[in-house]
């Protein structure tokens, strides 16, 4: 366990051998970049930056075994052994029999989705992640959101706000059985902010789609740090190993889909892995199609071994408990200093409720946005807005807002220390202290989707 018991010190439970520069940049060179980036954090060279909040995707610190592991990779174009590895390592946590690389998450969805969806599906699930949604959509079918109503409420305690509303589901799969080519689950829950989904809740959505005989498959990007909240929180769960709690995860399901880029430990890298062969000769021909030998996947064999090393790495628990306790720290010391944030903190970020701590600054006006320039002014910290930026919308000359302004701070793993934290915090204390001097911004362009990319704004004088 990490440290001792009763310790209030949060350590890494690792050592550091190769260190990267933290920027450290005048007020001025940030003032300078915000300008000419639009006030658009996306668009600010990540030079510029100190802590980079932005995304827990992609910006993992690898281990010296990981390391090593890639240097011993076997680059054949086919049948490399890096592969075999990587397959035995995803065969004996997972209980399934096919293994699929793939560069990414995005890259698995569309291979699946583009094999069992035709126009008109439907496919439920507790919240689909944004690229889970769009190849759905792409393909012409409805990605359906069954969370429980908790898991929609940002005030709401609830210790499993991922689980899907059982009796929805239930009523859904009975009412569109015939539409329904494959129901999903996403662990932990990204939409909603990180929340875990809980064993029994599992084995209920497991049943439901069984009784349908609706193939389950698992959305498993956070399914490492699902667990670690199963074995803290759920009852009976303490004492067994995070291990064996995610080999029953997988044993529920009939595959999953993963981006490698979150608990897998690495930079790039994705996979489909599945129980039964129907689907696996039409994958296995797109595949070859758009990403590359099945042994390969559009990777580099060495990308494959450091997928193999870090899914195990990622499962150990001196580092899932350290992880946690990091946004959980996060979020309780934000609280006291008086930045409210959404509960209990997810395992990957902190969601900070900026309507509540900016309520002069009206939608319209972006308090989220107003948040994430001035955490970047002040100390080059950069989170992102998931607000009326990204969901709000003029109908009719009138402004309707997204349903939460929210700033999410995403932790990268293994990346920043205790320290860098504290450090953060303290900056946040000195932007709490002269809240008031905050003011909204003017967007100065509507770009027709995914707005947030590429939005422009001006600054609106006190
Ligand atoms: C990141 C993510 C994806 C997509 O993965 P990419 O590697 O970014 O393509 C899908 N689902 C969830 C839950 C994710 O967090």
């Amino acid at each position: 366990m990490n440290s001792r018991p009763g310790r209030r010190t949060i350590i890494e439970p690792f050592k550091i051998k190769m260190v990267e520069p933290l920027r450290m940049h005048s007020r001025d060179v940030r003032e300078a970049a915000l300008r000419q980036s639009g006030y658009n954090l996306f668009q600010v060279p990540s030079e510029t930056v100190t802590f980079d909040f932005l995304t827990d995707s992609g910006t993992t610190a690898m281990s010296s075994n990981q390391w090593a592991a890639m240097m011993q990779s076997d680059e054949s174009y086919a049948g490399s052994r890096s592969f075999f590895r990587f397959e035995k390592v995803l065969q004996d946590l997972t209980g399934y029999s096919h293994v699929i690389p793939t560069h990414q998450g995005r890259a698995s969805e569309r291979l699946l989705f583009g094999v069992v969806i035709q126009p008109g599906m439907k496919v439920p699930s507790n919240n689909h992640f944004d690229t889970t949604r769009a190849n759905i959509v792409h393909l012409g079918g409805e990605a359906v959101d069954l969370v429980i109503p908790e898991g929609r409420d940002p005030t709401s305690l609830h210790p499993f706000k991922g689980n899907v509303d059982l009796a929805q589901l239930e009523a859904f799969c009975a009412q569109h059985r015939d539409h329904i080519p494959l129901g999903m689950m996403t662990v932990t829950n990204n939409s909603g902010g990180g929340q875990p989904v809980s064993l029994e809740n599992l084995r209920g959505a497991s049943a439901i789609f069984r009784k349908y005989g609706i193939p389950f498959i698992l959305d498993a990007c956070r399914f490492a740090e699902n667990c670690w909240f199963i074995k803290l929180r759920e009852e009976g769960q303490q004492h067994r190993p995070v291990l064996d709690i995610a080999r029953e995860l997988f044993s529920l399901a009939d595959g999953a889909m993963m981006s490698a880029k979150k608990d897998a430990l690495v930079n790039i890298g994705g996979f489909i892995v599945l129980k039964s062969g129907e689907w696996v000769e039409k994958l296995r021909a797109s595949l070859i199609l758009t990403e590359g030998f099945p042994t390969y996947g559009g990777l580099a064999a060495r990308d494959i071994e450091a997928m193999a090393v870090g899914l195990l790495e990622g499962l150990d628990e001196d580092y899932l408990a350290y992880r946690v306790a990091t946004s959980r720290y996060m979020a309780e010391r934000l609280e006291k200093i008086g930045v409210p944030v959404v509960q209990p903190p997810g395992g990957h970020a902190v969601f900070i409720d900026a309507k509540r701590f900016l309520p002069w600054i009206p939608s319209h006006q972006f308090p989220g946005q107003s948040l994430v320039v001035e955490l970047f002014l002040h100390d080059g910290v950069r989170t992102c807005e998931i607000g009326s930026v990204v969901g709000g919308k003029w109908v009719e000359g009138t402004f309707v807002p997204a349903p939460m302004e929210l700033v999410r701070l995403a932790f990268p793993r293994r990346c920043y220390t205790q320290s860098h934290f504290d450090y953060v915090l303290e900056g946040m204390e000195e932007i709490v202290g002269r809240k008031d001097q905050l003011r909204g911004l003017r967007l100065l362009n509507d770009p027709p989707v995914l707005r947030q990319f590429t939005a422009r704004f001006e600054p609106l004088e006190p």
